[in-house]
């Protein structure tokens, strides 16, 4: 099968790269000259574990191109697949679809022959409709189906995701394309994944559907959290407590500083817009959504308050930068709000992340980027554990107490053990667990 991809980014490189893995002959077209040029030397320009071997393979075997140039692209390809971004419009938290729209303009002036057309951006209902509308519109003549197929992988496990999903959403409404979807993801269909064929609209929302009931779990939790402080529980526990009872299930039950990334932040916003639009507004997430913003920067004061109340002149050491580990994103990364809330309460910040650290300069302002954790902590009065990289699981504590002003950590990620870290001289403040016994007649006065 001929398929090509247009936007070479996290979902279009990594699905073109599996999709020629799996034998499909693959181009994959970008608008950023840069970057294609870059790819086309086997540069891959994102962190994503595995795919620079993925492309070197694909490319070397001539099943992956890289190109700018659509037209050629779209020679003889069985199937285009549109996987731009679709970031928050500014100014109303609309998914902003113009990049969507181009593409499906310039796919309908290069349509000869049946061709399926197939939106792997998570575009908000209705979307698929308006892309038929302009292709027919740009291109009377366009033998077309106009499929939706979300892409669920996540960032730094993309292609152990893709290749073997939990299910494959499919809103198809023609007989050819779904033999053609059939065929694309044959591969994968013999692995037993689970095919789900359903309506176009239905497909985009179950997407969104997806992605806001995972950021209302992971609110929950972070509510519950606080709650714990509050009464001197312990969120870890009750975490495990209630998923171990296989109707709520154990993922996305860790408490921390709120969820972030190119994913969640602007797609629960979007499904909250469109279900205002349709004047049937959902509160559970329009509530997820207020709650997450004000927690990344109540974070910041969460520092501030293990720092003594003020942090002017002071130091804190930021360990992980990234909105979650094994990714260089730092797209409505946590870290962002907790940055700039502790410059403005006057903290100087020193900051290491393993990947993150040139997307992270694109953000924040006056950090001082360091080589390392122990860099990073020399001469600070708090280390502050924002990101769980593995590098920051089993730090040195006897080392980082040396070197740091003060020995306090505040674990944002919950990754060590109180007693632990106490044995090393350190104050340890974590999320959801109590800074110390409570003692049982205490707690309930
Ligand atoms: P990205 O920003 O990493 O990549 C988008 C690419 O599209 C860029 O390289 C850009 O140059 C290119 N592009 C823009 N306009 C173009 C045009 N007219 N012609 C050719 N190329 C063009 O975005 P992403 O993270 O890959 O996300 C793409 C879509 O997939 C979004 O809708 C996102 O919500 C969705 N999604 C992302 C993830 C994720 O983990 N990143 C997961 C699931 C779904």
């Amino acid at each position: 099968m001929r398929i090509a991809v247009v936007g070479s980014g996290y979902v279009g490189l990594v699905s073109g790269a599996c999709f020629a893995d799996f034998g499909h002959e693959v181009t994959c077209v970008d608008s950023d000259e840069r970057k294609i040029e870059a790819l086309k030397k086997g540069v891959i320009p994102i962190y994503e574990p595995g795919l620079d071997e993925l492309v070197a393979r694909n490319s070397e075997a001539r099943r992956l191109l890289f190109t700018t140039d659509l037209d050629a692209a779209m020679q003889s390809a069985e199937a285009v697949f549109i996987a731009v971004g679709t970031p928050s419009r500014r100014g109303d938290g609309h998914a902003d679809l113009s990049y969507v729209y181009a593409v499906a303009r310039d796919i309908a002036r290069n349509i000869r022959s049946f061709t399926v057309v197939i939106n792997k951006s998570t575009v908000p209902v209705g979307t698929g409709d308006e892309v038929e509308r302009i292709i027919r519109e740009t291109n009377p003549e366009a033998d077309v189906a106009v499929v939706s197929n979300p892409e669920f992988l996540r960032e730094g496990a993309a292609i152990e995701d893709f290749k073997r999903p939990d299910r494959i959403v499919l809103g198809i409404e023609d007989e050819r394309a779904r033999a053609v979807m059939t065929e694309i993801y044959r591969p994968l269909y013999l692995n037993k994944a689970p095919l789900m064929f359903t309506a176009r609209r239905t497909s985009e929302l179950i997407k969104y559907a997806s992605n806001a009931f995972l950021a209302m779990k992971i609110t929950f939790i972070n509510e519950m959290a606080d709650l714990c402080e509050a009464v001197g529980s312990n969120v870890q526990d009750v975490a495990h407590g209630i998923g171990l009872d296989n109707r709520i299930g154990s993922k996305f039950l860790h408490a921390g500083p709120g969820y972030g990334g190119s994913c969640f932040p602007k797609d629960t916003l979007a499904l909250v817009k469109t279900a205002q639009d349709y004047a049937s507004p959902l509160r559970l997430i329009e509530t997820t959504v207020a709650i997450n913003d004000q927690r990344k920067r109540a974070m910041a004061r969460k520092i501030v308050r293990a720092m003594g109340g003020d942090v002017r002149g002071k130091t804190v050491a930021l360990l992980g930068l990234t909105f979650k580990p094994n990714t260089d994103d730092m797209r409505d990364s946590p870290a962002i709000s907790i940055v700039q809330g502790l410059q403005d309460a006057g903290a100087t910040i020193r900051a290491f992340d393993p990947e993150g650290m040139e997307a992270a300069k694109a953000c924040l302002s006056d950090v001082t980027y360091c080589t390392d954790a122990y860099d990073t902590a020399a001469g600070a009065d708090a280390l502050v554990l924002v990101t769980e990289w593995d590098a920051f699981r089993a730090l040195d504590f006897p080392r980082l107490r040396t070197l740091m002003k003060a020995a306090l950590l505040v674990d944002l990620r919950n990754v060590y053990r109180r007693e632990f870290i106490a044995q090393h001289g350190f104050r340890y403040i974590s999320v959801g667990r109590p800074e110390e016994d409570i003692p049982v007649a205490l707690a309930a006065e």
